[in-house]
Formats: C-alpha cells, structure tokens, sequence
C-alpha cells in the first residue's frame, strides 16, 4: 500500500498489508484486551483520553505535515485538524459517564431502567479526506463508551493511521485496545465475519457503503454509515449577500472540496442571483495552486490523481448536457493533482454535477422564482447530509430548515461537525448519528435491567 504526495507524485512510503493470520491475529488481541477494559471507570478511560489530547497538542506540527503529506490538504487546515481531535477526546473525556448514566423508568417493577454497556470491538473503515478527524471522531466515544477500536484506513494514509494508533497507545490506554489493520478493501469481510468484531461504522463512498452495509448484515452485525453528500446553500433574497457569498465559496473549498458537507450547490433566489454570483466569482479565482506545506498557498491539490479524472468528468459530462463554465473547468496542468476553483451555471437536472457528490472544488449556482422553489431544488437530491439556508428573517430560516431533508441545518452558517451535536445523514448519506450523546450511544448495549 503507498503513501504518494498528491502535490509532487513523489513516493513517500510503501507498507506491506497484514496477512489474513495476521489480521485475525490482531483482532483476537483486541478483544482479548477489552474483556479487562471493559471492567475500567469511567475515570480511568477519561485520563487516557485526556492524555491522548495532550499528546495530539504536542505533536501537532508532526501529524499536521503528515496529513498534508499523505493527502494534500493545506497545513493550515491540517493543524486544525489535529486541534479538532484533542477537542473530541476532551469532549468525550468530560462528558461520557454522564451521557451514559443509567436511565430510571416507570414500570411494573420496583426499580427498571435503561443501563448502557460497551459492546466489543467495532470496525472503522475510514475515508482520507480528513484522516486524523474522521477516526477520532468515532473512536472517542467508542473508547470512552468502553469498546475497543480497530481501523481499516483508506490505503493512502497509512502512515496516519499508524500514527493514531500511537496516540492512543502513547496516552496509556492498555495494549491492543486500538488497533490499525493494515489491509486493503479485500481484507474487510473476514473482519467483520469475525465473531468477536461487534459493528462497524464507515464514512466514504454509497459504494463502499453499501458494501459493508451487505456485509454487517450478513453476518448480523451493527452498522453505521457516513456517505456522501451534495447540500444545497440556500440564499434567500434577504440574506446578507457579502457574508453568503464568502461562508458559500469557504466551504466549498475546504480540503479543495473533498468534503462531505461542503456546500456544493448553491440555490439563489434569482432576485439576487447575479449579485451572488459576482461575488462567488471572485472569490474563487482568487485561489491560486501552490504547495500545501507552505502557509500562504490557497489551492491544494486533491488527493489521488484518479480523484481528478473524477471531477473532470463530471464537469465535461454537465457541459456536454448545457451547462455552462463561469471559472475555472479544467485540471492544472503540470505536476501534482490540482483541478482549477470552478463555478458551473445553466445546471438542470439529469447532469451529473446536479445528480451526483462533487468531490473536488466545483461549485454550481442554481438561481430560483422564491423560497418554495429553493426548497423543492434542495431535497430534489439522493443525498440528505447537511444543508446551509440564509435570510434574514430568523423565524423563517427556522421554518424553512424543518422543511429541508438532511440530517442538519445550519441558518446562516457554515455547515461543520461540532463534538457537541449529532452528526450524520438521511437518503443516500447513510444512516445512524456521530458525535453528541447520541453518537456514542449507536455503539452500546441499551440493557434494560428490571428488578421486583
Ligand atoms: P471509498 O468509499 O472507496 O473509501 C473509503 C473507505 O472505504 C476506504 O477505507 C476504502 O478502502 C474503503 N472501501 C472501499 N471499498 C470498500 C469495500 N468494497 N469494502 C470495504 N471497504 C471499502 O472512497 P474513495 O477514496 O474511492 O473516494 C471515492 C468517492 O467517495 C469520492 O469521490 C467521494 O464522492 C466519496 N467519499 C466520501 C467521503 C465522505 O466523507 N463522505 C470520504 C471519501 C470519499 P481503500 O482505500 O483501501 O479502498
């Protein structure tokens, strides 16, 4: 499996996959590990946890180049990656026990109530987007839950996943409680076939989804999906264009677009429709492609050259079918894997930048009559993640976003993940919540316990 710097193509590291002994090797060392750890307080998992964000504090520069290095994205954004991780471990460390205290409730017995008890070790196949994020956000509230964590990374950021593995290992937790499997695709049915293996969670692709979804079922286990997105960015005519327009283009253009809730398709109200877009024009070109290590460079290339041809794709197939080019619409000739900020207008439906995830930073402006037909174009979607609504009218802005189908909205703001709310998708996104009390309840056994 190899580490290549999307910026230069250059090698950095190869690894070699575990073996199928391997594998079963490690995961019969975990679960051998949490028949002790799931006797452990709450106190105790939480100074491990504690230690595990000190360590990603102190090692930031390390992990950030590593991010960068492994995937592209800009240091800047890497360095707030790793700080979003020691803030998970925090959140979790602090508030686990009281999220899972016992839940008393009226019966017929003299005392009955909900208890809430780890289950094993659960699976994380993990996407490489946001590499350090994407498993901490499921192994805080796993570890803290009392489970043990086994990481099936994405192949090209294996060098982080053995990073992670160290953090925790570093932080204290006992030995095999978190383990990174070094595997391929191939490697992951007789992980989860495996009869100590509890659930699995995966944030990537509907395929990949969909593949392991076939899988937990098939062997009867627990599963969560994190899959793509495609979330409208609503303006209504009152919104406060400058801010809309500057929030609309950020987002987009986090981690040069490969993210699962960035706004990727901005549904104006035709009123303001040419203003907004002069606005998002300008933004967008203002990034130019540059060396991610550095600070001062505002394009990053994407992860993996096939990442391109993808988005590539997907552009000439929309122009081939009408729609018509504002910025950008071409790769970055030369070295490393660079798509040019692009803005797409005349978008209907059927082409595939209105029907499908756009993973890279091309943005499409939508112009509308009036907020009923902005939200017909929202939810005229197979994907329900996140969703972004401006207007000035706050009262409307929270009529409006019960009426948007996504997992969540966000009225006049970026949509983020945030350790604090549920996180997760309807549709085509996937199923099951992330972060929040909710997030590290998918992953426990709610026993009720009766008693006369
Ligand atoms: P994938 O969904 O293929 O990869 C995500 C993870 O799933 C990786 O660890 C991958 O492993 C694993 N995986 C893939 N196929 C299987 C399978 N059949 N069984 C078990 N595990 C599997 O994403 P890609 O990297 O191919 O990206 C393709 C597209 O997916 C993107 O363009 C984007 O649309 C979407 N995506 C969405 C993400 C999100 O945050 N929601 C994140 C990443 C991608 P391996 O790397 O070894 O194949």
């Amino acid at each position: 499996m190899k580490s290549i710097n999307p910026a230069t193509g250059e090698l950095i590291k190869e690894y070699s996959e575990m073996s199928e002994g391997q594998v079963k090797e490690v995961v019969d060392l975990n679960f051998e590990a949490w028949k002790g750890y799931r006797e452990t307080s709450f106190a105790q998992r939480s100074q491990w946890m504690q230690k595990a964000a000190e360590l990603l504090r102190s090692r930031r520069e390390e992990y950030a180049r590593l991010i960068t290095a492994e995937m592209g994205k800009r240091i800047a954004e890497s360095y707030s990656e790793v700080e979003k991780c020691a803030w998970v471990c925090e959140y979790y460390a602090e508030n686990a026990e009281q999220m899972l205290v016992d839940e008393l409730m009226e019966s017929d017995a003299t005392k009955s109530m909900a208890v809430f008890n780890p289950l094993g070790p659960v699976l994380a196949v993990m996407p490489w987007n946001f590499p350090f994020w994407q498993v901490f956000r499921f192994a805080a509230p796993a570890l803290m839950a009392g489970n043990a964590g086994l990481l099936k990374h994405a192949s090209n950021v294996q060098g982080c996943a053995l990073a992670i593995e160290e953090v925790f290992r570093d932080a204290g937790f006992p030995e095999n409680i978190f383990r990174t499997l070094v595997i391929s695709s191939s490697k992951v049915e007789a992980v989860i076939a495996h009869p100590a293996v509890k659930a699995v969670t995966l944030t990537g692709s509907e395929y990949a989804g969909s593949q392991v979804a076939s899988l937990a079922g098939k062997y009867l286990k627990k599963s969560v999906l994190e899959l793509g997105g495609s979330d409208p960015f609503i303006v209504l005519a009152d919104a406060d264009l400058e801010k809309a327009a500057k929030v609309a283009v950020g987002s987009r253009m986090i981690t040069s677009g490969q993210t699962c809730i960035a706004a990727k398709r901005f549904i104006v109200e035709q009123h303001v429709a040419a203003p907004f877009l002069e606005k998002v024009k300008a933004l967008m070109e203002a990034y130019e492609p540059g060396d991610p290590g550095k600070e001062e460079t505002s394009l990053a290339p994407l992860a993996r050259p096939d990442l391109v041809d993808d988005i590539d794709n997907q552009v000439k197939k929309s122009v081939e079918q009408g729609a018509q080019i504002i910025s950008g619409g071409s790769r970055v000739e030369g070295i490393g894997n660079y798509y040019s900020p692009t803005i797409l207008t005349n978008v209907s439906r059927g082409m595939p930048v209105y029907m499908e995830e756009t993973f890279g930073p091309v943005a499409v402006v939508l112009p509308v009559e009036d907020e009923k037909e902005a939200i017909e174009v929202a939810n005229d979607s197979l994907y329900g993640l996140g969703a972004s609504l401006w207007t000035s009218d706050l009262k409307k802005g929270e009529e409006l976003a019960r009426k948007i189908e996504a997992g969540a909205v966000f009225v006049n703001g970026l949509v983020k993940s945030d350790p604090r709310l549920p996180f997760g998708g309807i549709k085509n996104s996937g199923y099951g919540r992330e972060l929040s009390g909710y997030g590290i309840k998918e992953f426990v056994n709610i026993k009720t316990v009766w008693i006369k």
